[in-house]
Order: C-alpha cells, then structure tokens, then sequence
C-alpha cells in the first residue's frame, strides 16, 4: 500500500480537500482514539478539521510506514498518519476519471493536476490522525509501537518475548511487541519457523528466536513482493489485488494437508484469532 501510494501521489500538489465523515479524522487535541473510537465519552463541542491540516495546499512529498501504519508527510512537514483497519483504502484517479467507487468515501483530496485521491472505509475501523510534525507522529502515535516487523532484530524480539507466558502467537499480534504482523503473518511465520504457536513467548530459545524473526523478515519481503495477500477486498492504491493469498501455508487451510509433510492441519483459537497450524512440522 505504501509503495502504490508513494507511486500515485508524491509530487502531486494539493489543490483542496473535502472531509465527508468528521469522525474518521482524529486531531490532536481529539480524544485519543478519535470521535468514531469514543462513543462513550463525551468529546464536547466537535471542532472543524482545518484543511492545512489535511495538507491541503501542500504537496506530499513522501509516504513513509511503520507497522500496519502510514504517513503522509507533506512538504510543509505537516504528518497525516493513517491507520487502514481493517476495510481501509485509498482509491486514485487521473484528471477528468471517476473514483472507482463512491460509496464509504470520507475524505477526497483535489489535485492540482485535476486527479483525485480519496480515503475510503465501509467499516471504519480505519482512521487518520493529524501530527503538526514528525516529532508529533512519534510522540502521539508511533512511540508506542514494537520495532517494525520487516526490518526487526533477533535481540529486540528477544527483548520483547522476555518472561512473556502468553502464547507466542498472541505476542507477536501485539502491536507494542512488534509491528506490523497480523493474523496471517504470524500463522506463516511460526510455521516456517516450525514453532507451537500455543507456546509462551518467554519459552522460545535464542535460536527459536533468531528462525522466528528470520521467517518473519521473509515472509513480508516475499508478501510486500507479491502485492500483499487479497482476501476479500483488499486493493493498493492503483487498484491491484495482492497475489500472495495463493501462497499461504497455513492461514486459512485448517483441516486440509500440510504442504510440507501431508500431514492435516490443525485449528483454534489464540489471543482471540483463529490460528492454524502443524503439529507435525511445529513441535
Ligand atoms: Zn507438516
């Protein structure tokens, strides 16, 4: 997503842009989660979103990630971090073409070349938080994030796991341990690894470690490769479905063969997520 985002917008300026849906946006002062996130506070008079603070005017200059998290970062050094959720997207168009779709669409952004690019989110678990500034992004947001899973350590996982005896497959959904591994990396990787995912985090060996964080290195090198994995309607901002749903090895195959050793694959719940995997290959 980052990189179909880098490709369409940057350099692109940004004539004018219209907020459809306040409560998808989260300003600084907003309450932590933002409005749509707080239904049972009282967030007290709602303010307008200023449109300098959706960059308009400005020009992105770069889209930069951390974990399953974006950034805009305007030229102006304005931050738009933006959480997709779960059914989060952003749609582009060229001057003078429709958006691809039009409904669950919350925010459009004018460009000065006649194209448009638009945030669109039917279930709105997505958001976007506006930062005054990087150090804002950082200290409001991406502070409390893990190491990013695509570049992580074997020693700042081992940090992370240390007297943890919650199952490892929960600890690695925990976006303060590591970010950016969600309920299909984190079946493949302990897969490929060839570790329990019932296992407590704290019981992993170095070496169990260093396999774990090599599989999950490779596992997101080769999925960011292969466009992501498309399950229902995930889409890169130019449109394209992922292919690498077709080369799962675990997620989402629970009762059929491992493509390994043939053996079936087992299913159950861990830290609330269904979790396949082999008991053959993973002892
Ligand atoms: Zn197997």
């Amino acid at each position: 997503m980052r990189r179909s985002l880098e490709r369409a917008v940057v350099g692109r300026p940004i004539a004018d842009v219209r907020l459809l849906r306040r409560e998808v946006v989260a300003m600084p002062d907003d309450p932590p989660g933002g409005f749509s996130r707080a239904r049972t506070e009282r967030p007290g008079p709602i303010r307008r979103v200023p449109k300098q603070d959706l960059l308009a005017g400005q020009r992105i200059e770069r889209v930069s990630r951390h974990g399953k998290q974006l950034a805009l970062v305007s030229d102006a050094g304005r931050v738009l971090n933006v959480h997709l959720g779960m059914t989060g997207q952003f749609l582009c168009s060229g001057a003078g073409q429709r958006l691809a779709q039009a409904d669950h669409v919350h925010v459009v952004w004018r460009l000065g070349d006649g194209g448009r690019l638009a945030f669109r989110d039917p279930r709105r678990f997505g958001g976007i938080w506006t930062c005054r500034d990087e150090a804002d992004l950082l200290s409001r947001r991406w502070g409390m994030l893990g190491p990013d899973a695509a570049t992580i350590r074997a020693s700042d996982l081992a940090a992370g796991l240390r007297g943890s005896r919650r199952a490892i497959k929960a600890a690695l959904l925990d976006q303060r341990v590591i970010a950016g591994v969600g309920n299909i990396y984190a079946d493949e990787a302990l897969f490929r690894a060839r570790i329990l995912p019932q296992r407590p985090g704290g019981s992993l060996t170095g070496a169990e470690v260093a396999a774990l964080c090599r599989a999950i290195r490779a596992i997101l090198r080769d999925a960011i490769e292969a466009g992501g994995s498309t399950l229902r309607d995930y889409r890169d901002a130019e449109g394209r479905a992922g292919g690498y749903q077709d080369r799962h090895s675990v997620y989402g195959r629970g009762g059929q063969g491992c493509r390994v050793c043939s053996g079936m694959l087992e299913s159950a719940v861990i830290g609330q997520r269904t979790t396949v995997w082999c008991p053959a290959c993973q002892r």
